[in-house]
Order: C-alpha cells, then sequence, then structure tokens
C-alpha cells in the first residue's frame, strides 16, 4: 500500500460506509488504466466502499500517485504497473496483486488508447496497437483472473466498452475493438456463468476525461457543441461510469450478466438533435432544448 506526499486530494474521501456497510468490504478490485479519468474515478469510488483497489497502470508514476490519493483519503490500494496488452505484463500483475492483496473479487477492465482514424488514414501497425489495447487487454486480463475466480466458485467482471461498440461513431480500429469487447463479454458471462462468473460491459458516451485533451487544446469548447446530441442535455462524468460499474460488480446484480448497459445521457436512443429540428419544422412547441 502507498502513501506519497503531495498527492492530489481524493474526489471521494474513504471509508464512508452508511446503513448499509461497506458494499465491498474486504473484496480485491483491480482497475486497469486506473492512472486517469474513469478508472482513477471507479478506483477511489472501490475504496470508499472498503475495497482493497489494485490500481493498475501503465505509467507507473500514475499509478503510484492513484494509490496515494487513496491511501491518504484513508481507503486501501496499492499501485501495480502493467501494459495491459502484454500477456507476461498482465500475468505477473495478476500473481503481484494476489500475492500482496489476495485472490482477484472484481475486475474492471478499463484501459483503452483511441490512436487510429478512419479506415483509409489508419495504417496497419496504428491498427493493431489499437486493437491490442482495446481488446487484447480484456482477453488477457480476464483470462488471468478467470482461474481463480473460477476455483473460488465467484467473481464479477466490468468491461468499459463504448457506444462506439454499438454505433458508427468514428475512430474505427478502437470501434471495432469495443464491438469486440462487447461480444466478448458475452461470450465470459454465458461460458463462466455457471462458474459463478458474472461479466458484464458499460457503454459509456462521451464522458469528460483527460482522453479528450487533444480535442480540448484544438477546440476548447468541444463538450458545450457536443451536448446537442445528448438528450439529457450534458456530456457525462467519470462519476456516472462509476455508479454504473459498482452496481454491475455489487450483490445487487446478483442476477444480472452479459449485458451492455449504455451510460450515455441518451444518445443512442435516437437522435435529439433530428427530434428538434422535425419538430421545429412542424412548428412545435416542444422544440427548444
Ligand atoms: P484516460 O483518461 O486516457 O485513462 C485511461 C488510462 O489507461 C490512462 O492512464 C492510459 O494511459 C492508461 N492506459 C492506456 N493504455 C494502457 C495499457 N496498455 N496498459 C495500462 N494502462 C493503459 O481515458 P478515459 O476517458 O478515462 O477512458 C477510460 C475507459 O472509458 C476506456 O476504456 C475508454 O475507451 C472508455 N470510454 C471513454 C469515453 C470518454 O468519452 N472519455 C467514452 C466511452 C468510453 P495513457 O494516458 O498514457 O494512454
Amino acid at each position: 500500500m502507498s502513501e506519497r506526499p503531495g498527492a492530489r486530494p481524493s474526489p471521494h474521501p474513504s471509508p464512508r460506509g452508511g446503513e448499509g456497510g461497506f458494499r465491498f468490504e474486504g473484496k480485491v478490485v483491480v482497475v486497469t488504466g486506473a492512472g486517469s479519468g474513469i478508472g482513477r474515478v471507479i478506483a477511489h469510488r472501490f475504496a470508499a466502499e472498503g475495497a482493497k483497489v489494485a490500481v493498475v497502470d501503465w505509467l507507473g508514476d500514475r499509478a503510484d500517485g492513484v494509490a496515494a490519493e487513496i491511501s491518504t483519503a484513508g481507503g486501501k490500494a496499492a499501485a501495480f504497473r502493467a501494459d495491459v496488452s502484454q500477456a507476461p505484463e498482465v500475468e505477473a500483475m495478476v500473481a503481484q496483486v494476489e500475492s500482496q492483496l489476495g485472490h482477484v473479487d472484481v475486475l474492471i477492465n478499463n484501459a483503452a488508447i483511441a490512436d487510429g482514424d478512419d479506415v483509409l488514414r489508419i495504417d496497419e501497425a496504428t491498427w493493431d496497437r489499437d486493437v491490442a489495447v482495446v481488446l487484447r487487454s480484456v482477453f488477457l486480463c480476464s483470462k488471468a483472473a478467470l482461474h481463480s475466480m473460477i476455483g473460488r466458485h465467484g467473481g464479477a467482471i466490468v468491461n468499459i466498452a463504448s457506444v462506439n461498440g454499438i454505433s458508427a461513431l468514428g475512430n474505427e480500429a478502437y470501434s471495432a475493438a469495443k464491438a469486440g469487447v462487447i461480444n466478448l463479454t458475452q461470450s465470459i458471462a454465458v461460458r463462466y456463468g455457471a462458474n459463478g462468473i458474472r461479466c458484464n460491459a458499460i457503454a459509456p458516451g462521451t464522458i469528460r476525461t483527460p482522453i479528450w485533451q487533444e480535442r480540448v487544446d484544438r477546440d476548447p469548447v468541444v463538450f458545450e457543441r457536443l451536448v446537442k446530441w445528448y438528450p439529457l442535455g450534458r456530456v457525462g462524468e467519470p462519476d456516472d461510469v462509476a455508479n454504473a460499474a459498482m452496481f454491475l460488480a455489487s450483490e445487487e446484480a446478483s442476477w444480472i450478466t452479459g449485458i451492455v448497459l449504455r451510460v450515455d445521457g441518451g444518445l443512442l436512443a435516437g437522435s435529439a438533435r433530428m427530434t428538434r429540428e422535425l419538430l421545429a419544422e412542424a412548428g412545435s412547441e416542444e422544440l427548444e432544448p
């Protein structure tokens, strides 16, 4: 467990418990890509509910920083450096987690990159790298964690997919790989359900995280521009995804497996922009967003 002076303040002071006690007391929760964005907040939230959190990132300093934030806030966390697209690093990471924290109860496959563009512009190496980090990582981490989950007849895997895995929204390699994550989620759910293992996916829409920084640098109002596509009138925050991840990993979801939970402010429910234009055409008074 690490603690580092100068760590960022925790967005979620822990532990807190409450009337129902700690939802994940003593559970070992592995969160990949937890050095930033959604993964960082998921790590904090599980720690606030009593979990021992393995903060995994390929940038060791980042993982150390988040583990230190959690420790400073009173939670339990340890940092592990691993590129989750590489089998030897994943196997070593899961072995270290098991020896330091115990058997993995919950695995959150969250790490991803999205470097490629459209089919005509993406080169083969970038395609392979995107698919490896987005999809192969889920296969490798799940495989490494499943052994002991099957042996103990229990475990929950939550894969952070994307609305891009359901609909064509750009970043073709990333999107194809996210579609693969959704299908792999279903395969694991069906194949290992009898072993007491649940596997579900979350498909977030736009979430305000550092992965957007390059776009924000080019277009500081990018989130405000994107809002028009969202029926609920805002883009998402990491906590929106963390809420869903905690639910799917918890006992409250004990009869839910193989699903894709869209956490997208209504984006894929229909076209908010088109609906507004049609209503405007019809002279409807309901057209104002
Ligand atoms: P983020 O801020 O970039 O955080 C992801 C973290 O994972 C970063 O620290 C990243 O390091 C790390 N990482 C990347 N590749 C890795 C690897 N091979 N091994 C270990 N760590 C690795 O991204 P985010 O926005 O929080 O996204 C988290 C998840 O949500 C992803 O699966 C993403 O596809 C999904 N998602 C996000 C959005 C959104 O709008 N933000 C929407 C839909 C789905 P680097 O920074 O060095 O790459």
